[in-house]
């Protein structure tokens, strides 16, 4: 697959091959040649924190969400993480404002090629939205509403060319479900603020992407929880007292057949195909991932089932162990949103006989406890929204003197690190858009704790390759820390028979036993040279010693 890469305006993700510079606190850091590492100063980043974007929108909608005396053409505005009709809040409350009027329900996605590249959007994604995008389409159209591109060829004209839509369909009100990362959130700060002063024009954003509205879940001293333990119990407690909290709304019901004449150019609009920087490599590449990841809404559901009655009654034990193919490979469509994870939790209540998640089935608890981490990590993402803008949460670690090892970030990418059970995780990816969560956690403890590369070139590799990419669970994955895994340990326990690291890493298929977990130590020279497969690149133990040094140095110099 061919990828494009990059990400956010005062943030940024990274570039491979990138350069070393000053960045704005003065310290040397990468960068690729399109910014992809720059970020705000530390300062900064806690005067963002101090007064959050999404307190920003939230005290503007309070003005632009308007008792406005006549209801004309209502708008949804779909974003990447809402492509669907069912259990949808905001197009639900598009729907319902729609028909206190005369005017009709339209739809909206802006479509911004340059976004796509900015945020590293890989092709599998970027192909699954549009994908996703066209099913949605046809299926509004049978009930006579329809699905508008608006396109932004410039990052800067998003806010003029919805504004100038909104005037042209003569729209009352706009409805939109949030989007929690900064960029986003800056952007319905924009629209927000043109909306306020012009009469006879609503706005609304919804919560939508959560069961439990992110920043909401307090401790007992009323400040938001950063912590996932009290955070999951409390979680469990609210929706077993709230259970409206996993209320579904329906579909809208439609047009009269009239909007399909008044609305012509909207339905005649076209679902764009991929932008030039995010072609695969072939058709048989495309055919290959859109077989593994179906687009749309049925889809998902699909998946859903096929989990239940396959594979959730083993979750529990079986979650951490890749060769079983053990998870539901449903991130895709719970990041883009087609599928709400509402939707996914009641249809796994019912198969729980109705008992509350941490009741019943323990695969059903395992499972939601890491919907729970989702919903989590938005909530981190809210409180601390620099944790979008390429720093990490505990802003000391953007101290650290990363290494320049170009022959280690190629080989940690191609997956020839001479690591197997990192090796076969970066194979996986790069062949399926998908990487199992116990490979993304030893490839990036990999990355960071042995190669001792900025994890930011990780993050944004996996940006640029990951079907699921999101931003929240992405960013707070990689999060570094001084836990580096032993990366051979972890395959012994995780793939205690080598048959995830002889399905990814062929050279070593005919590797018996535990020599297929660390081949150069366990072999004979003779024996290993046969196998052409590479030496590893650095020794994990005396590395990871390196980093928990320099970890150890570089925060206690740190002020952040
Ligand atoms: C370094 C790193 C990067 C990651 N990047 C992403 C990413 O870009 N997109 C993404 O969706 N997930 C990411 N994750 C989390 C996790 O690996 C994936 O969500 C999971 O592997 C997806 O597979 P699944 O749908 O079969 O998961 P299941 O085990 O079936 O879990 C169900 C759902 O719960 C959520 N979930 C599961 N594990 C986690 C987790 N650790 N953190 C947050 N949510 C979780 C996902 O929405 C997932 O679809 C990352 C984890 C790490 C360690």
């Amino acid at each position: 697959m061919k990828h494009e890469r990059s990400q956010s305006t005062e943030n940024a993700k990274q570039q491979p091959s990138p350069k070393r510079v000053k960045d704005s606190n003065g310290k040397s850091v990468h960068q690729g040649k399109d910014d992809m590492l720059k970020h705000p100063t530390t300062q900064r980043a806690k005067e963002i924190d101090a007064d959050t974007p999404m307190q920003q929108l939230e005290e503007l909608l309070e003005k632009t969400r308007k008792d406005q005396k006549t209801t004309r053409n209502v708008l949804h505005w779909f974003r990447s993480k809402d492509i669907r009709e069912d259990d949808n809040r905001g197009l639900h409350a598009a729907a319902e404002k729609a028909k206190e009027g005369s005017g009709s329900l339209i739809t909206m996605y802006l479509f911004s090629p340059k976004d796509m590249e900015w945020h590293g959007t890989s092709a599998p994604r970027s192909d699954f939205i549009l994908e996703s995008l066209r099913k949605l389409k046809s299926s509004l159209q049978e009930k006579n509403i329809p699905l508008a591109i608006v396109t932004a060829e410039e990052r800067g004209q998003k806010t003029d060319r919805v504004m100038q839509f909104v005037k042209d369909h003569d729209v009352s009100h706009v409805y939109a479900n949030i989007e929690y990362e900064v960029d986003e959130l800056r952007r319905d700060i924009k629209v927000a603020k043109h909306v306020q002063d012009q009469e006879g024009l609503s706005f609304d954003a919804l919560h939508d992407q959560t069961v439990v509205k992110p920043g909401t879940v307090v401790t007992g001293s009323g400040g938001p929880m950063k912590v996932f333990t009290p955070y999951h119990k409390a979680w469990l407690a609210e929706t077993k007292d709230d259970p409206s909290l996993l209320d579904l709304v329906p579909a809208p019901k439609g047009n009269d057949k009239d909007a399909l004449k008044q609305f012509k150019d909207l339905f005649d609009s076209e679902i764009p195909s991929l932008p030039e920087s995010k072609q695969f490599e072939g058709k048989e590449d495309q055919e290959r991932i859109r077989k593994l990841w179906p687009a749309g809404h049925d889809a998902g559901i699909k998946r859903v089932h096929e989990f239940l009655d396959r594979k959730i009654g083993t979750y529990a034990q079986d979650r951490s162990m890749p060769a079983l193919d053990p998870s539901s490979r449903l991130s895709p469509y719970f990041s883009s949103g087609i599928i709400s994870v509402r939707e996914a939790l009641a249809i796994t209540k019912k198969w729980n006989n109705n008992e509350h998640f941490d009741q019943g089935d323990a695969g059903v608890a395992a499972w939601v406890r890491e919907i729970v981490f989702r919903e989590f990590y938005r909530q981190v993402t809210v409180i601390t929204p620099h944790t979008t803008m390429n720093l990490p949460q505990n802003l000391k670690f953007d101290n650290v003197e990363w290494e320049d090892d170009e022959e280690g970030w190629e080989k940690w990418c191609k997956g020839t690190t001479g690591v197997p059970f990192v090796d076969a995780g970066m194979r996986q990816l790069n062949s399926e858009a998908y990487m199992h969560n116990r490979l993304r956690m030893n490839t990036s403890s990999y990355l960071s704790g042995n190669l001792l590369l900025d994890y930011r070139r990780g993050e944004r590799y996996f940006a640029e390759h990951l079907i699921d990419w999101d931003m929240s669970n992405n960013t707070q994955g990689w999060e570094p820390s001084y836990t580096i895994f032993n990366p051979v340990a972890q395959a012994e326990k995780c793939d205690p028979d080598g048959d995830f690291i002889r399905k990814w890493v062929p050279e070593l298929k005919d590797v018996k036993g535990k020599a297929v977990f660390s081949p150069h130590e366990r072999l004979s020279k003779a024996e290993f040279e046969k196998l052409d497969y590479p030496a590893p690149h650095v020794d994990y133990r005396e590395s990871a010693q390196r980093a928990k040094e320099r970890y150890k140095h570089d925060l206690a110099n740190a002020d952040p």
